[in-house]
C-alpha cells in the first residue's frame, strides 16, 4: 500500500471510532490534507468552525495567515502536510484536555509513522507539548529542536500558533519573522541528514 492508501485506511477507521470524546453528531472527522510524501508536518491544535464545516485544516482565519506566509517563502501548501493535535472541534473552540489529546494521539502517531517527515512544524503549545514538554514555547520558537521521541531522532520546529499571531502584534512579527528562517533550517536539516552518511555505503562495504 502506497502512503496515500494507507492514510485513507486509517481515516476511515478514525472516522468508524466512536469513542473519540470530540466526536458529536454536529462534529465532522478533519484528518489531514496535503501531500502524503511531505517533506514537512504541520500539526495545529484543533479544527475550528470552518474546518469542522469544511472538512480540512486551516481553512478559516488562521490558516489564511498560514497560507501567506507560507507563500512568502514559496513553499506551496499542497507540498506539505497539515494536521492537529484533536480532530474532531472543541466546543467554542475551548483547549483540547490532555485526555483528549491522548486519544487521538494514537492516531496522530500512526499518520506520522506512515508519513515519516524531515521536520515537524508544530503550530502553539499544544502540538508542541506532544515533543517537548514543559519547555515553554516563547523560548523555543522559530529554534530547530532534535529530539528523541520514542526513540526516533526526529527534528521539530516549534512556531506560534497563526490564530495567537492574528491576536498580538508582537507574537505577529515573531510569527513571520520565524517563518522567513524556514527554508535556511531545511537546507541546515539537510546538510546535517548528508553529513550522517557513512562515506562507505553498504553495498560498497561488501564489495571490498
Ligand atoms: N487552528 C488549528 O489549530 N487548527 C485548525 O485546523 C484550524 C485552526
Amino acid at each position: 500500500m502506497n502512503k496515500k492508501e494507507q492514510l485513507d485506511e486509517l481515516k476511515e477507521k478514525m472516522e468508524a471510532d466512536e469513542a473519540l470524546p470530540l466526536k458529536k453528531s454536529d462534529t465532522n472527522l478533519v484528518f489531514g490534507v496535503g501531500d502524503p510524501n511531505a517533506e514537512i508536518l504541520f500539526i495545529g491544535e484543533g479544527p475550528g468552525y470552518w474546518e469542522n464545516l469544511k472538512k480540512e485544516p486551516f481553512v478559516g482565519n488562521a490558516g489564511k495567515l498560514l497560507d501567506q506566509v507560507l507563500r512568502t517563502i514559496d513553499i506551496p501548501r499542497e507540498s506539505v502536510y497539515i494536521t492537529n493535535i484533536v480532530h474532531h472541534r472543541p466546543l467554542e473552540n475551548r483547549d483540547p484536555e490532555p485526555s483528549e489529546i491522548s486519544a487521538y494521539g494514537k492516531y496522530l502517531d500512526e499518520i506520522l509513522k506512515i508519513i515519516e517527515p524531515k521536520v515537524i512544524i508544530t503550530l502553539g503549545r499544544f502540538s508542541m507539548g506532544k515533543f517537548l514538554p514543559g519547555v515553554t514555547i516563547s523560548s523555543v520558537h522559530g529554534k530547530v529542536q532534535r529530539v528523541i521521541w520514542r526513540g526516533k531522532d526526529i527534528v521539530v520546529v516549534p512556531m506560534y500558533h497563526p490564530a495567537a499571531a492574528l491576536r498580538n502584534g508582537n507574537m505577529m512579527f515573531s510569527f513571520k519573522d520565524d517563518f522567513r528562517k524556514v527554508p535556511e533550517m531545511l537546507k541546515q536539516i539537510q546538510d546535517e541528514v548528508k553529513d550522517k552518511e557513512p562515506e562507505v555505503k553498504i553495498d560498497q562495504m561488501e564489495l571490498i
